[in-house]
């Protein structure tokens, strides 16, 4: 048996330094953990080439004592713990001693802090975990961490790291949540040379949210806090209007330290049913506040993981939480906070910021943007009335049948004009459908026949579905994903064949996006040209879109690109013709008609004929699988009236 050894500390630190630091933002979220904990009410980041050449954290917290700084560095070293009660009634950030240890195992450190007490401070540096030099300096209170050439002594380490803008992106977005955590501190992030995040720390969350999200989501968001057996639910949920496609906008925290949790985003989603759309992940800031010793968090500092020891009432509590807000929410309007309110707070905190910090001055984002110049080839976009081809269909309504219908019915001018102009039936075909038809409704109980005959609509339902009468079958049609897949196979059959499927805008639009977003979208802006979209970066944080696939509202647009820019993100997880498939279809269910929308007649027979469209082709369903058309008989009816057996 082979001889058992002690490990070096060498080698004992970096298999620490392994669960403690995986990459850059963990580095970061440990140091700015330490900062939080040492009081600071302003902490400032930098970063360069996503954090693996260099992250510094600053803040002005209390700084650590001169003849104490050597031993911060030491394993189990930690000025927050020293019994083992202590652990479960521990209600700082990090507790186990570990992360500087492990930070100076894996990288080269420079700690720069003084004290309220001291007139000096002290300047340390370590080389692979070891003091190399020390000197006195003059300095502010607080304390500056320096990490340079992280995993550097670790290549295998250094294999599992990202592209730098994603490294970058994870800092952000880390530092993101721990801002919304700590609205009484101003956070600033600066990736190489740029200023890409700062929150004023006002204690105000809407501002912070303001900060990180934009005006869009500060003001669509309503306030929460409730109370019930002693846990309290603070923060902010987001209207309808803010969903995401992921739960990228999604922050949870107990007792201010940022957690992750399926069940309870499931809770929060189940409180929203109804209001919010099937797909859609609501925004929230939440902060479940609670005691200790109900909260099992020290399984692991780097973790995000939780268990409570009443789970299910924390469920409940949750809840009745998020549904008390969303209905105040709707109930009240007239209290809601005027947006000036906000616009007010904004330049209040751009005068905070200027008293206590040194950043770049705030520009409030509600300032219109300048619009570019319009340059001659930015020609308007005019919508031309596509009338609706009935080329491969020449099985339509006969001449009579509509020309009488038309007659009958009371229609304005241009629904008349709407309606498609009967095509002259060839015999042949026509002969040869109709054998077919027969043949397919005597088995009609099978499954759905494909309609081969012209069909008219007879009337819309619902404000969802068209019916139609064919011989002895009711049809019922779902307007919406007859729509959707019409304009999928639309888009997608344009999209393979590389045509151009973009339509320019009359005005371009700018949409604000944080930081990891504005990468997603900037590092793929082929994807997106794919896609018929002319994208273009617009500075801080902001993208400008010239031309979109599709002809839709402002918002639309905005609520496509966003969702794009989630399906992206989660590109890793599928492979890129579901991507393409995905995408197309957003597009395609942003373009069509949707549930709950009166037809009129033209509309619905634009409707009918899709359908005879898609199942000349075999298709059936929309793109998500569900029919597009099912079927009563006449028998069936009969039956139910009991006019038959
Ligand atoms: P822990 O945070 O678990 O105590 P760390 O290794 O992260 O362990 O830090 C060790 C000790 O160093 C802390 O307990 C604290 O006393 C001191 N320290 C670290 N960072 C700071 C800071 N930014 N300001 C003041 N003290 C700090
Ligand atoms: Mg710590």
């Amino acid at each position: 048996m082979a001889e058992i050894k002690v490990l070096s500390r060498d080698i004992a630190d970096k298999i620490a330094a392994g669960e403690v630091c995986e990459r850059p933002s963990s580095v970061v979220k440990e140091l700015m953990e330490n900062s939080i904990d040492a009081g600071a009410t302003s902490i400032d980041v930098e970063i360069r080439k996503g954090g693996i050449e260099y992250i510094r954290v600053s803040d002005n917290g209390c700084g650590i004592d001169p003849d104490q700084v050597e031993t911060a560095f030491l394993r189990h070293a930690t000025s927050k713990l020293s019994s083992i009660d202590d652990l479960y009634r521990i209600g700082t950030m990090g507790f186990r001693g570990e992360a500087l240890s492990s930070i100076c195992a894996v990288a080269d450190v420079e700690v720069i802090t003084k004290t309220d007490e001291n007139e000096e401070g002290v300047l340390l540096r370590l080389k692979h975990g070891e003091a190399s030099e020390r000197e006195e300096i003059a300095c502010p209170q607080g304390t500056t961490m320096v990490v340079k050439n992280l995993f550097e002594n670790i290549p295998a380490r250094m294999k599992f790291l990202k592209k730098n803008s994603t490294e970058a992106g994870y800092v952000a977005d880390l530092m993101g949540r721990i801002a919304l955590s700590h609205p009484e501190i101003a956070f600033s992030l600066i990736s190489d040379d740029k200023e890409i995040m700062s929150t004023p720390g006002d204690n105000n969350l809407k501002n912070t949210v303001l900060k990180l999200y934009g005006i869009d989501h500060a003001r669509a968001v309503i306030p929460v806090d409730y109370e019930e057996d002693n846990v309290r639910i603070k923060g902010l949920i987001g209207k309808s209007e803010i969903a995401r496609g992921n739960r990228s906008r999604q922050t949870l925290f107990v007792n201010g330290r940022y957690i992750k949790s399926n069940v309870l985003s499931k809770v929060i989603s189940e409180a929203y049913r109804n209001s919010i759309m099937v797909g859609k992940f609501p925004f929230f800031v939440l902060d479940i506040e609670i005691a200790l010793d109900c909260v099992d968090v020290n399984v692991h500092p780097a973790k995000t993981e939780i268990k409570f020891s009443n789970e299910g009432r924390v469920y409940e509590i949750m809840y009745h939480a998020v549904s008390n807000a969303l209905l105040g929410g709707r109930e009240d309007k007239k209290k809601e906070e005027p947006i000036q309110n906000i616009l007010d707070e904004k330049v209040y905190v751009q005068e905070k910021i200027v008293e206590v910090k040194k950043v770049e001055p705030y520009i409030p984002e509600t300032k219109a943007p300048e619009v570019r110049p319009y340059t001659p080839e930015r020609k308007p976009y005019i919508p031309e009335a596509k009338p609706y081809n009935p080329e491969p269909y020449t099985q339509k309504v006969e001449k009579e049948v509509v020309k009488e219908f038309i007659e009958s019915t009371t229609f304005t001018e241009s629904e008349k004009a709407r309606i498609t102009p009967p095509m002259q039936i060839r015999e042949d075909i026509k002969t040869e459908v109709k054998e077919e038809v027969t043949e397919e409704i005597i088995d009609a109980t099978e499954e759905v026949p494909v309609i081969k005959e012209s069909l008219k609509p007879v009337a819309q339902v619902f404000d969802t579905y068209v019916l139609c009468e064919d011989n002895d079958i009711l049809y019922i049609i779902d307007q919406h994903a007859a729509h959707e897949r019409h304009r999928f196979e639309d888009l997608k059959s344009s999209y393979y064949k590389k045509e151009k499927m973009s339509q320019l805008l009359l005005v371009p639009m700018i949409i604000k996006l944080d930081y990891a977003e504005t990468e997603t979208v900037l590092s793929n802006l082929d994807v997106y040209k794919g896609f018929g979209f002319d994208i273009e970066d617009f500075g801080s944080g902001s993208i400008i879109v010239n031309a979109t696939p599709v002809i839709a509202s402002e918002e639309q647009v905005r609520d496509l690109i966003l969702e794009i820019v989630d399906a992206v993100s989660d590109l890793g997880k599928c492979t890129l013709a579901d991507f393409e498939e995905k995408a197309l279809d957003m597009i395609a269910c942003k373009y069509a008609i949707k549930a709950n929308k009166k037809l009129n007649y033209a509309e619905m027979q634009d409707i009918v004929d899709k359908v005879l469209d898609l199942e000349a082709k075999g298709i059936k369903t929309c793109p998500h699988g569900r029919p597009i058309k099912v079927q009563i008989t006449k028998t069936e009816l009969e039956k139910m009236f009991k006019r038959r057996v």
